[in-house]
């Protein structure tokens, strides 16, 4: 296998591995991004973003397309490169499907994923009415019945989102208060969106395709099926930690790859940044951590701390 050698390879191609390469190659490292699918990360399913400094609203496919193409004017951008191991022998060994990776550092932006809700029917509904994303999927559902279940940020705008497309939209959400940024709490409030709080999605049910929902409310226990051709799940991210784990890196208690101020783990030479380390996991927050990250790996490289 092809072996191609980097002073530090990015595992991720969001916000923090554009942000990283950026910075990277700015100070003089030679950088690679591994990315298992399409550059751009989660940003690309957000419908709008509206807290990115200098951008009042963009859709997230245009904001990650901007970072992409600013991205590689310093760095390599491999995509489809899904990392299938990796290991240290005195470099970092990155296997991957297309070749080898040898790196003399490692920086993990690999993100995080959807949580599924683990209610009956969900995994048999999947793609047939059942969808992690309004953006790449409401057009499908144009004025039809849907839900958006969750209450957080992600949830609101896709509530929005789909209203915006003449979607008859139910919001339904596990309490009485909603996680996600005032702003769009209140562009909700002011919308045709109806509200269902303090319920819970029991079962999700139908023939070949999605039908309907079962829908408990936990104050009452009272339950009621709700007719909809289209559930939208928005329910929070599982942090992508598997390479983390592979090389021996601590998480936190909730899961997300332990860093320090500088963004270092606790393996000398591999540095992590974005959704993948928790926090408030903005999009702004991701290039800031990458920025601290992919400048720690660069005074490394020039002076090994742990030599
Ligand atoms: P999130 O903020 O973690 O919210 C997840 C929501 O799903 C919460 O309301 C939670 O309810 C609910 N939930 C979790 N498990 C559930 C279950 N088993 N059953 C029913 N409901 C469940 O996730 P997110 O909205 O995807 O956002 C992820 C991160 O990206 C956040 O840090 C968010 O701030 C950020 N983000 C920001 C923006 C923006 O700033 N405009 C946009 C999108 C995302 P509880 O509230 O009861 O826990």
């Amino acid at each position: 296998m092809v072996e191609e050698e980097y002073d530090l390879v990015i595992v991720g191609g969001g916000p923090a591995g554009f942000t990283a390469g950026i910075y990277a190659g700015r100070s003089g490292l030679n950088a690679v991004i591994l990315e298992k699918q399409m550059a751009g990360g989660q940003v690309m399913i957000s419908p709008s973003i509206e807290n990115w400094p200098g951008e009042k609203d963009i859709p997230g496919q245009d904001l990650a397309m901007k970072m992409r193409e600013h991205a590689e004017q310093y760095v390599h951008i491999k995509e489809f490169s899904e990392v299938t191991s990796v290991r240290k022998d005195g470099y970092f060994i990155i296997d991957t499907p297309e070749g080898a990776f040898k790196g003399k550092s490692i920086l993990l932006a690999t993100g995080a994923e959807h949580r599924h809700l683990g209610a009956t029917g969900e995994e048999e509904f999947n793609g047939k009415g059942i969808s992690y994303c309004a953006t790449c999927d409401g057009f499908f559902f144009k004025g039809k019945d849907v839900a958006v279940i969750g209450g957080g940020s992600t949830a609101l705008l896709y509530a929005i989102y789909l209203e915006n497309i003449e979607c008859n939209v139910k919001l339904i959400h596990r309490r009485d208060q909603f996680r996600g940024e005032k702003a769009l709490q209140d562009k909700v409030k002011a919308s045709g969106v109806q509200i269902i709080l303090d319920s819970v999605v029991e079962e999700f049910k139908g023939e070949e395709v999605l039908g309907s929902l079962m829908v408990k409310n936990v104050r009452t226990d009272e339950r009621t099926e709700i007719p909809v051709s289209g559930a939208f799940i928005a329910v929070g991210e599982v942090p992508q930690t598997q390479i983390a784990l592979e090389l021996g890196v601590e998480l936190d208690n909730e899961g997300f790859i332990k860093v320090d101020r500088r963004m270092k783990t606790n393996i000398p030479g591999v540095y992590s940044a974005g959704d993948v380390t928790g926090g408030l996991k903005q999009i702004v927050t991701a290039a800031g951590e990458a920025a601290s990250a992919a400048t720690s790996a660069f005074e490394d490289l020039m002076e090994p701390y742990w030599l």
